[in-house]
């Protein structure tokens, strides 16, 4: 079968692309412009034809995808704007909801082959940050971002635009398929990730220009810019972006998998479980805080294993290997 992946030079994306082809699939990726098809190419040579990319300029734009779509069996929807410096929520809702419901619209129309529809949301579409530790499930979702930037608009916290901007793209996605799954063949399935972390493939020139997570991560853990309060006082949850990518596939292959919606994570973190790891197997590397105890950390939100366990059961990579794998991959260039 054919797969396609919109976003497909993004971080996550790259990790799902060569998932999909690793497996069998033959791959159409979309990017925004012909620059940033060159790297793709040349990373996925190795799988000949089996590989394409095809430009979207601009995924907000009615019918964008009716070309891309033709002729896929599934789709795997990835391209979302994911930082925290846009001022206006827009710049981060417009392109979130409309490529969500773009490219719905557009398989609707044009790809009568499609089975499998997967869009990538994420844990901020579910969690709702609280002061007492709370266990978030798939029948969460986060409707305080999207009050938030409602109510303050440009004021509002960049946290709550992007949470936002993640929240009503999947909310979209869910009413379109809704509205329409009686007449079409295909069904929906939408992951929802928590930080993606690990080694990456797509292309990136300096540290600085990281994707947000990874940047994140690098700041953190390489160049030590928290501190030691934030260090054992900030957490969430993580999962490996191979495990991600993964997911993207059982999302596709796995037939039970259909019309639901999947907390995919590997389990909660500080910023010190990753920095003890990582002084440990590099000690020039900052240690951070180190009267950190792992064993008595209050998780403050932590996300149901259950249904990723019943309907993909992913044997997640551990915290550790993130880590190693990461920070092999940040010396191999240069970075450490
Ligand atoms: P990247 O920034 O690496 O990738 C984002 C992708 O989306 C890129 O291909 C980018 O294209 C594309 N994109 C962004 N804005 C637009 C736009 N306005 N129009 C068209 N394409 C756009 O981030 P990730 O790989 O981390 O994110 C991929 C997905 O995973 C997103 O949906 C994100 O919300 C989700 N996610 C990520 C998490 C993480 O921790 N990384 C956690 C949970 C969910 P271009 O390069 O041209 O800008």
């Amino acid at each position: 079968g054919t797969v396609l992946v919109t976003g497909a030079n993004g971080y996550i994306a790259v990790w799902v692309v060569k998932s999909f082809l690793d497996q069998g699939f033959s791959v159409r990726g979309t990017v925004r412009s012909e620059s940033k098809a060159t790297h793709l190419r040349s990373l996925f040579k190795p799988f000949g034809d089996k590989f394409e990319v095809v430009i979207v300029e601009d995924i907000t734009k009615e019918g964008a995808f009716d070309e891309a779509v033709k002729g896929v069996d599934a789709i795997a929807h990835t391209a979302s704007p994911f930082h925290f410096k846009a001022d206006d929520p827009d710049e981060l809702i417009g392109p979130a909801v409309h490529g969500t419901t773009g490219i719905l619209a557009s398989a609707l129309k044009h790809a009568p082959t499609v089975q499998r529809i997967v869009v990538t949301s994420s844990c901020a579409a579910v969690l709702t940050p609280s002061p007492e530790p709370r266990v978030f499930s798939e029948a969460d979702w986060n409707e305080a971002s999207i009050i938030e930037v409602e109510e303050k608009g440009r004021e509002a916290t960049n946290f709550a635009k992007y949470r936002a901007s993640k929240t009503l793209a999947e909310r979209a996605a869910w009413e379109f398929w809704e509205k329409r799954k009686g007449e079409v063949q295909w069904d929906l399935v939408v992951a929802n990730p928590p930080f993606v972390f690990g080694p990456f493939l797509h292309e990136v020139d300096k540290p600085e220009n990281l994707n947000e997570s990874a940047r994140d991560w690098y700041d953190t853990i390489v160049k030590g810019t928290k501190d030691t309060e934030a260090l054992v006082n900030i957490g969430s949850s993580y999962v490996d972006v191979r495990d991600l990518a993964l997911g993207h596939v059982l999302a596709v292959t796995k037939q039970e998998a259909g019309g639901e919606r999947i907390i995919i994570s590997a389990g909660p973190w500080k910023w010190q479980d990753f920095v003890s790891v990582a002084h440990r197997l590099y000690p020039s590397l900052p240690a951070g805080n180190t009267s950190y105890d792992p064993a008595t950390t209050v998780h403050l939100i932590r996300y149901a294993p259950d249904k990723e366990r019943k309907l993909l059961g992913i044997k997640f990579k551990s915290l550790e290997e993130t880590t190693k794998d990461t920070l092999d991959d940040f010396k191999a260039r240069g970075w450490l």
